[in-house]
């Protein structure tokens, strides 16, 4: 066997083309009206936050911060068939009829530029690209960093600044074309990934877990008792959580369900809907840069007990580029051979030095002798 990589990160610069621009015309345009009076009521102008510069924020602390043993590799774009396996026929005609323009697709925040659906055909393929790495053993885990994000996006509608679901287009060539009969995919992006589990509602071969912070929580979607239906009946399980929740819960979450769940569907592979939201500066729930690194962790044990370590994180939410950019990095850093951190209830640590300075300010003055 040829020598082997511990990880691989993959990155396309054909990622960056996808600039939606908030002053473009809808599609339909009787959306047009109602979302500009909507924007036009913010105190603050409102931007795309899902924008170029939260991959070359990644990319430029990569190299300030080299992780050893981490290698970078370029994408490639998915084809039509490998997207036609989660997205619809029309809905693929619709979106490659928007090549080369400038529109809103619909109210819920996700808009297109000239370069954008090449840039989602990247992403998609190099999430694809990812997945290939780990199943041909080049490396044990893998990272495609990419956008836009996947995990909102529906067979026959995007979402939530999501094109394709990168995520499910990889399972599905994993499914089709590389032998992996059985994919788990983790989603610990602070959104419910609505698209996927839509995806796979109904496929006892995909098991979905997926952490978020709960409904009205934007999209609305995840709750407990949502757990497939069909043939998948048990095979979607949500676990959502509320605002302030961190990384103790994530990880109980991570130990007392995922864990037994994986041990009872036995997966081929494990994929990893990677949101950077969660962090606390995105202000929707509380995990810190060392929790993700322990769930990390976790996950490549997890791999490594089921699956031959086969493990691979697709990009998906993120807004502060400061916790998006080091979040990614404590993953990588983990995925080449740190070990991770054991995560405590934030402050703890602080307070306990707190206490140690301040431990003889107000003791009684010592009697003389
Ligand atoms: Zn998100």
């Amino acid at each position: 066997m040829p020598e082997q990589d511990r990880v691989i990160a993959f990155y396309d610069e054909r990622v960056l083309a996808h600039r939606p621009d908030p002053d473009a015309p809808f599609l339909p345009g009787r959306m047009d009206k109602r979302v500009r009076e909507l924007l036009a009521g913010l105190a603050v102008p409102w931007k795309y936050p899902e924008h170029p510069g939260r991959l070359t924020a990644i990319m430029e602390m990569l190299a300030s911060e080299p992780v050893s043993g981490l290698r970078i590799e370029s994408g490639k774009a998915a084809t039509r068939e490998q997207l036609g396996r989660v997205h619809t026929t029309s809905y693929l005609d619709d979106i490659f009829a928007l090549r080369g323009t400038n529109s809103w697709l619909d109210v819920d925040t996700t808009a297109v530029s000239e370069g954008s659906v090449e840039a989602a055909e990247v992403a998609a393929g190099t999430a694809i690209t990812a997945v290939e790495a780990v199943v041909h053993q080049r490396c044990e885990s893998s990272f495609a960093l990419i956008r836009p994000p996947g995990h909102h996006a529906e067979p026959a509608r995007a979402r939530g600044f999501c094109l394709f679901n990168n995520v499910a287009v990889a399972a599905a060539h994993a499914q089709a074309v590389l032998g992996c009969n059985r994919v788990m995919i983790l989603d610990w992006d602070a959104h419910h990934g609505n698209g996927t589990q839509d995806i796979f509602w109904s496929d006892p071969d995909v098991l979905f877990c997926d952490i978020h912070r709960a409904s009205p929580f934007y999209p609305g979607s995840g709750r407990l008792e949502d757990t497939g239906a069909g043939r998948g009946e048990g095979t979607t399980v949500n676990i959502p959580v509320p605002a302030g929740t961190g990384d103790i819960a994530y990880l109980k979450a991570l130990r007392e369900i995922v864990e037994p769940a994986a041990e009872w569907f036995k997966p081929d592979l494990i994929l990893v809907s990677a949101g950077f939201d969660a962090h606390w500066y995105d202000l929707a729930l509380n995990v810190s840069h060392e929790g993700f690194a322990a769930m990390t962790g976790f996950l490549q044990r997890l791999a490594r007990r089921h699956c031959d370590a086969r493990l691979a994180f697709v990009l998906e939410g993120g807004y502060n580029l400061s916790s998006l950019s080091q979040g990614v990095h404590s993953v990588l850093r983990v995925l080449a051979g740190e070990v991770p951190p054991e995560p405590g209830v934030c402050g703890v640590k602080e307070v306990e030095e707190a206490v140690a300075f301040h431990r003889d300010a107000f003791m009684p003055p010592e009697e003389d002798s």
